[in-house]
């Protein structure tokens, strides 16, 4: 790597954090964003030896109304004021997590790709700028079937996002949307999921890795079973040395609403109680081993603890810092 006198004045820390993680490294020309535009959505930290980087990929706004199945629309708004949220409507953020492990590149869930929101769609400009190249991408691993998880594997014109990966799904997911029966069974408002879900992984089907829960995936990832949400809904445990995280997936959507109140359901949790129950079990594990933890949903950059808070918890987000 050649560098200029001005490259290296300009950056020295980043270059040699880069450097030392074998990342390729932003010329300050790349790394300027126009004057009003936001800062580049990533954020990277370490797990042990693994290097995360979380990639924002915008939100879709979602009217408060009806959104948790099980609470009065009161309650629901005076736990957004708690947050210091507005009332009438919840930004719902996607974050995704791209894991850097023995020379390797793993992305956790996808976004949006270009089938979501205008308000989402910039995790290939994040993912850009963070050096990251989606042909060095060498696996795919999803939590759930949902299309903010999994849009972003393939575009609406048909073309693969990420030409070299593997791709990893957790089998009970795929049992279930692939089941010609279960969709012909869905009401007609689920439909579209299904068909989504085909479009998606219908041209790498005979290819795809189904794995179960319990047995480690890839070096230091071991997938958690953590159903309600969706039938399949995973959770991955992250580990190196000494150090772990819980990628928690949609085990809650926004934490004002339910990681305080973890015994309410959003409309997207298909069986609400098992959702629940779920929840409640990892969130009490979390918190009781003090695990860090990173959410698919929670504000960015979706990287915290849970500390006990009455009859719920809390998500306490990690310090923001400069040194990776
Ligand atoms: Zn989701």
């Amino acid at each position: 790597m050649r560098l200029s006198r001005r490259h290296t004045l300009a950056g020295a820390g980043a270059l040699a954090a880069s450097a030392a993680f074998g990342l390729p490294v932003l010329s300050p020309a790349q790394a300027q964003a126009p004057a009003g535009a936001q800062a580049p959505g990533f954020y990277r930290y370490k797990i042990g030896d693994i290097v995360v980087t979380a990639i924002h990929d915008g939100f879709g706004r979602r009217p408060l109304e009806g959104f948790v199945r099980n609470a009065e629309l009161a309650d629901v708004k005076r736990a957004m004021a708690e947050a210091f949220l507005p009332q009438d409507a919840l930004q719902i953020t996607f974050t995704t997590l791209a894991i850097q492990h023995g020379g390797k590149l793993t992305l956790v869930d996808t976004g949006n790709g270009d089938s979501g929101a205008p308000t989402s769609g910039t995790w290939m400009a994040n993912f850009k700028a963070a050096g990251l190249d989606p042909k060095d991408v060498s696996s795919v691993v999803f939590s759930h079937f949902h299309g903010d998880h999994i849009n972003g594997f393939r575009l609406k014109d048909g073309s693969a996002v990420f030409p070299n990966a593997e791709v990893l799904v957790p089998a009970a997911e795929w049992a279930f949307w692939m089941d010609d029966a279960k969709m012909n069974a869905a009401p007609d408002g689920m439909k579209g999921a299904f068909a989504g879900v085909r479009r998606v992984f219908g041209p790498v089907a005979k290819d795809v890795r189904r794995f179960e829960p319990g047995k480690e995936l890839l070096p230091g990832l071991t997938p958690v079973a953590a159903p309600g949400h969706t039938p399949g809904h995973t959770v991955f445990a992250l580990a190196s040395g000494n150090d772990r995280m819980m990628i928690m997936s949609d085990t809650t959507n926004h934490p004002a609403l339910f990681v305080r109140n973890p015994d309410w359901s959003a409309v997207f949790d298909m069986d609400g109680p098992q959702a629940a129950a779920t929840r409640r079990k990892l969130l009490d594990m979390v918190a009781a081993e003090r695990m860090q933890v990173a959410f698919y949903h929670a504000p960015f950059p979706a990287v915290g603890f849970i500390a006990r808070e009455g009859n719920g918890f809390e998500m306490v987000p990690v310090q923001w810092s400069s040194a990776v």
